[in-house]
């Protein structure tokens, strides 16, 4: 099976683009990393599969973030793609969701999808309602506010895996409506099994052999956090001098735990005089963590 990539396809007859995602490796390095109830489990590998389907429909070089705020069991879910190809991401429950349904695992609450462009630090959000059954029909509902272009998803997951195919129709002078109804309903008899275990030139050759389907090179994707020592200095030195300084008098040291990657990193009394005083460790220096 094909692991860790995303194909983009082409369905020639229809005006239809797509895409077909597939997460292994890297899915089971964010499920390392916390015991996740499986319907927590199975809506961030949801999420996990639809911000790497999002982020390779970006037009411009940047990274995509998926937020989730909301007052139910489950308080918070991120996951970030960046340009690159890494993917992070988390979730925190208070209590385990005893049912599916986005309003039984979250309560009341919003989706942010915020794109950071590398370039010009241009940033873009979008805020959308925590409404429907499944996170793929919420975003649906983001597409069709933000692309103004008819666009489906399909996201599954499991403890090994997590998958998910996309299809948007094409900005077109004419459009012929029953290409689109006919591409979806294929897309209507995907299972979860076989989005999960069949290799996408063959699932997309299954459902859409009459569309003349094109299939592109994989884009290959890994778990990768881009936490760092520096971007915690940075943090420690917008908190200023006087509250690191006492943090250092209360515990002894500041210690900075990253939730994404469960990266630890110690600052002692030295490391912070350090900090205040603006010399940066040479790159020689052994890293503190
Ligand atoms: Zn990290």
């Amino acid at each position: 099976m094909t692991k860790d990539a995303l194909y983009r396809f082409m369905l020639e007859n229809a005006d239809t683009r797509g895409e077909w995602v597939h997460l292994d490796n890297s899915w089971q390095e964010v499920l390392k990393r916390a015991d996740y109830p499986e319907i927590v489990r199975d809506v961030l590998g949801e999420a996990f599969a639809a911000v790497a389907l999002l982020s390779a429909t970006i037009k411009h070089q940047g990274s995509l973030i998926l937020q989730i705020r909301s007052n139910g069991p489950v308080h918070l879910l991120v996951v970030q793609a960046s340009p690159e190809g890494h993917l992070r991401g988390l979730a925190r429950w208070s209590r385990e969701p005893t049912e599916t349904g986005l309003n039984n695992i979250f309560g009341t609450g919003h989706i942010a999808i915020t794109m950071e462009a590398t370039t010009d630090n241009e940033r873009y959000q979008g805020i959308i309602a925590l409404e429907g059954e499944k996170l793929s029909n919420a975003l649906e509902e983001y597409f069709k506010r933000s692309e103004q272009l008819p666009t489906r998803l399909w996201l599954t997951s499991d403890a090994d895996s997590c998958a998910g195919m996309l299809l948007q129709r094409l900005p077109a002078q004419q459009h012929n409506e029953e290409d689109w109804t006919r591409v979806n309903m294929l897309l209507d008899t995907l299972t979860p099994e076989e989005l999960l275990n069949t290799e996408p030139a063959e699932l997309i050759y299954r459902l859409y052999h009459e569309e003349s389907p094109r299939l592109f090179d994989p884009v290959m994707l890994r778990f990768h956090c881009s936490c760092n020592l520096g971007k915690i200095e940075n943090t420690i030195k917008s908190l200023g001098q006087e509250e690191a300084d006492s943090i250092i008098a209360e515990q002894g040291a500041i210690e900075v735990n990253c939730e994404f990657c469960n990266s630890q990193y110690r600052l002692d009394s030295v490391d912070v005089a350090r900090l205040f005083a603006g010399i940066e460790l040479s790159p020689a220096s052994p890293a503190l963590h």
